[in-house]
């Protein structure tokens, strides 16, 4: 089975193509294209009409990357959700045109729960993970409990990747802004406080960016802020992890989303992974931020194990909840 999959929850617009190999992926192409805003944050309208523009093209590519024919594509699957509606929609429209010229089923598939089974697909030792899901809108943590995929922790407010584009846009950064964070952090000299809100199981961001913009006001080292930031906020998000692993009984984190690039997440997560004797896995960068891949291997996945969309039933669903998707293709 070969299925083409379309990202666009968001910033990005992205078409990938995937094979089954007997249960495990084989990416045959992931072409992705990022809106970045001019100024500010992130207009669904004016990100859904770059997707319009560049969703074509993307398509095609995405095809003669994968050293296919339009004939051979088995099956169309989008990102039903959740996103930016405009967005959202502007990549369902696509799949339909798509699925309905080639006269091939369609699928909508919940993109984050996307993000795991990449994972799951593309690595070979990750069986059951939990996942550390950390990108712009997202912070999830996100485990397979009792039949469904069910978040055992959330950020309250924003996501981590929003709080340090934030952070980044008051200080002059360009978007995005995780990247120059990560290389200013590398030069730091002093830890400065920063709130570290864990509620329950989920953390809260908004307080932490109110402080350490207040820090840039007063006249602290850039540098030290961003460690400071990176730290508090790295260190919540792997406590939260490391609980729901005791607590799901889970021996294997994965990371997910574009902020699973940076290397000192990265670091804080596979210390505390080795000190609970727990694998760590981390996607390939292109399967780790929104991609069109993890949509095509999602889409197989719920077409093999029998699940079936109608056309006119492929609503988006912008508050798709990952604990709302039936999950028919694991126990
Ligand atoms: P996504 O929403 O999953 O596509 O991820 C985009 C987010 O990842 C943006 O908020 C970026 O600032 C963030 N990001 C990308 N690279 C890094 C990095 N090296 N360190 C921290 N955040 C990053
Ligand atoms: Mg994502």
């Amino acid at each position: 089975m070969i299925c083409l999959g379309i990202e666009g929850t968001a910033h990005t617009i992205s078409v990938g193509v995937v094979k089954d190999l007997n249960e495990k992926c084989k990416v045959l192409s992931n072409v992705i294209k990022i809106y970045k805003p001019e100024q500010g944050g992130i207009h669904p309208r004016e990100a859904a009409n770059h997707h319009t523009k560049f969703v074509a093209d993307l398509i095609k590519d995405s095809v003669k990357k994968a050293n296919i024919g339009f004939t051979d594509i088995d099956l169309v699957s989008f990102s039903k959700g959740p996103g930016m509606g405009p967005c959202l929609r502007t990549a369902a429209t696509a799949a339909r045109a798509l699925a309905l010229s080639l006269d091939k089923p369609i699928m909508g598939v919940n993109h984050c729960v996307a993000h795991l089974e990449i994972g799951r697909g593309t690595l070979s030792d990750c069986k059951d993970p939990v996942l550390l899901y950390v990108s712009g809108a997202n912070t999830q943590i996100i485990a397979f409990a009792e039949g469904k995929y069910r978040v055992f922790g959330e950020t309250l407010d924003i996501g981590i990747g929003n709080c340090l584009d934030k952070f980044g846009r008051t200080v002059g950064l360009d978007f995005p802004c995780g990247p120059a964070i990560e290389q200013f952090a590398l030069k730091w000299k002093k830890y400065l406080d920063l709130p570290y809100s864990i509620k329950g199981m989920d953390i809260a961001f908004s307080g932490l960016l109110t402080a350490a913009e207040q820090y840039y006001k007063s006249g602290e080292r850039l540098e030290d802020i961003c460690y400071s930031i990176q730290e508090t906020t790295f260190a919540a998000l792997t406590e939260v992890t490391e609980r729901a692993m005791a607590h799901t009984e889970k021996d294997e984190v994965l990371l997910g989303g574009g902020v699973a690039a940076n290397k000192r997440l990265r670091e804080m997560v596979q210390i505390m992974a080795k000190e609970r004797k727990a694998s760590f896995f981390v996607p390939s960068k292109d399967l780790c931020i929104d991609n069109g891949a993890m949509i095509a291997w999602l889409g197989v996945l719920m077409h093999n194990s029998g699940i079936r969309m109608k056309v006119e039933n492929s609503f988006i669903d912008q508050r798709f909840r990952t604990d709302m998707a039936d999950v028919t293709w694991r126990d």
